[in-house]
Order: C-alpha cells, then sequence, then structure tokens
C-alpha cells in the first residue's frame, strides 16, 4: 500500500511579476519499507519536494499523504509534532554538535520525541557502537555521517529523509554510507527518500523518481535494486 502519496503537488514562488514554479504538479507514490531515489539536475526541485515532505515547506497546492494523513493540513503543534516525532533527516553536512560526544549527539535528539529507540543499539546499527565516547572532530567525514543517520533513526521516524547524504564524502565512504541507508530499508523496514543529483546511485533504490523542471518526468519501479556492497 501507498505510505507516501505526492498529488500535484506545486510549490509558485513568486518574483515580482514572474512566478517560478519549483513544483509543477508532482504526483507520485512510496511504499512502506521502500529505498526511494529523487534524481535531478540542480534546479529541479528536489529540496523543494523533501522540504515539503519534512513540513519544513508548504505546498502552494496540491496533497501530500503520509501513512494515512494529509500533511498539508497540518498547522501549529500538529506541524511541529510531525517533524518531530515523525520525520528523520540527513543532510550533506552532518550538523553534529561539536562539544558533545557521539552518543551525546543522538541522546540529545531523543529526549523530545514520542517514542525513542535505545541510542547505543542504533550506534551499534550504524557500526559505530566502538566511537560513543569521540567528539566529531574525532571522527571521519563518513563516521560523522553515520553519527547524523543514527541521531535521525534514534527518533523511530516513520520516513528517513536525506538531502545529497554522500555528497561531502569520497566515493568508497559514500557507497558505506549508502550500504547503511538500504541495509536499514531491509533489515528495519525503515522508509527512506534520498534526494540528488548523482545518477549513479539510482541504480541502488527500489523506486527511481526523475525530477526535472519542477515535474516527474518518470517514476521507476526497479525489481532488481543492485545492493550495495
Ligand atoms: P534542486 O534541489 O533540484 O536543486 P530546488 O528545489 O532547490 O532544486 O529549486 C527549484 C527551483 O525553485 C529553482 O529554479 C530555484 O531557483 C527555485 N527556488 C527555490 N527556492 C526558491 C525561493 N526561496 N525563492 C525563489 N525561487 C526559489
Ligand atoms: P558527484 O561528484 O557528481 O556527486 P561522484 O561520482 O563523485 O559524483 O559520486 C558521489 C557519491 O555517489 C560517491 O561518494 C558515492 O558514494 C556515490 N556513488 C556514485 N556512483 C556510485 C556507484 N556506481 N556505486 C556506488 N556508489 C556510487
Amino acid at each position: 500500500s501507498e505510505f507516501v502519496s505526492l498529488r500535484d503537488v506545486k510549490k509558485i514562488y513568486h518574483m515580482g511579476e514572474i512566478d517560478i514554479a519549483a513544483a509543477n504538479g508532482i504526483t507520485f507514490d512510496i511504499r512502506k519499507g521502500e529505498f526511494a531515489v529523487v534524481v535531478g539536475p540542480s534546479g529541479a526541485g528536489k529540496t523543494t519536494v523533501l522540504n515539503i515532505l519534512g513540513g519544513m515547506d508548504t505546498a502552494t497546492s496540491g496533497e501530500v499523504w503520509i501513512d494515512g494523513q494529509d500533511i498539508t493540513k497540518y498547522k501549529g503543534k500538529e506541524l511541529t509534532a510531525y517533524r518531530r516525532d515523525d520525520i528523520g533527516f540527513v543532510f550533506q553536512f552532518y550538523n553534529l554538535i561539536p562539544n558533545l560526544t557521539a552518543l551525546e549527539n543522538v541522546e540529545l535528539a531523543l529526549q523530545i520525541c514520542r517514542d525513542p529507540l535505545d541510542a547505543r543499539e542504533v550506534m551499534e546499527h550504524v557500526g559505530l557502537g566502538e566511537r560513543l565516547d569521540n567528539f566529531p572532530a574525532q571522527l571521519s567525514g563518513g563516521e560523522q555521517q553515520r553519527v547524523a543517520i543514527a541521531r535521525a533513526l534514534a527518533k523511530n521516524p516513520k520516513l528517513l529523509l536525506c538531502d545529497e547524504p554522500t555528497g561531502a564524502l569520497d566515493y568508497n565512504t559514500g557507497k558505506a554510507i549508502l550500504k547503511l541507508l538500504q541495509d536499514t530499508c531491509r533489515q528495519r523496514g525503515m522508509t527512506v527518500i534520498l534526494i540528488t543529483h548523482n545518477s549513479a546511485i539510482a541504480p541502488m533504490a527500489d523506486r527511481i523518481i526523475r525530477i526535472k523542471n519542477g515535474r516527474a518526468e518518470s517514476i521507476e519501479t526497479n525489481p532488481h535494486p543492485v545492493p550495495v556492497e
């Protein structure tokens, strides 16, 4: 069944006389537990879509269904709770707090959320069970991204949204992060949506949504996603 469903989503920016359609009627569905990649060139509308999914930006029109709720109807406290409890975010730059250890970075995020997991267990899952007491500056870029993924997963979100998560990493480190995200879908049933300009990542996904000029040009289900090794 559809877990994420965008219906004719538009986001129009008014720049004086000119209207810019960052999203110009985007429709797609994603099933629970899928690894979905939204791919397209710079300026295509990927960040706009991700921000709307995450409740960080509002659509001009259209519907955004997440687990049976149209989040475009959320306001105020409901919207805050949605962002806090239902969505895990992973960014290109890890946004860790430098004077907290890896474990403390994860634990901090859990203090305010509804249904957190055990921070140590999640640090084991991302392969950092031995690095709990290290500060971010003592960790490699790939390890810092693992902490950021642990921080997002430990909230036990419905949906993990990733914005160019390998964009700041070298090829092999990026590959290991993609493997972790793919494994997180397979092992934990997490639904992951990853946006990227890098079309080489698409074959690893269960669903590939190609965005261009604010439209979904094509939506493919991929029966044989390439396992990242
Ligand atoms: P992508 O993430 O694919 O690079 P974006 O979603 O960031 O694309 O942007 C899509 C389009 O919307 C671009 O043409 C961009 O310039 C425009 N855009 C994004 N944010 C704004 C804004 N705040 N004001 C005006 N135009 C914007
Ligand atoms: P760009 O610099 O345009 O973003 P790169 O080729 O440097 O593209 O790749 C960026 C990231 O994408 C790499 O760090 C890597 O993790 C991932 N990646 C790209 N192609 C592959 C591939 N064929 N297999 C696994 N990972 C890939």
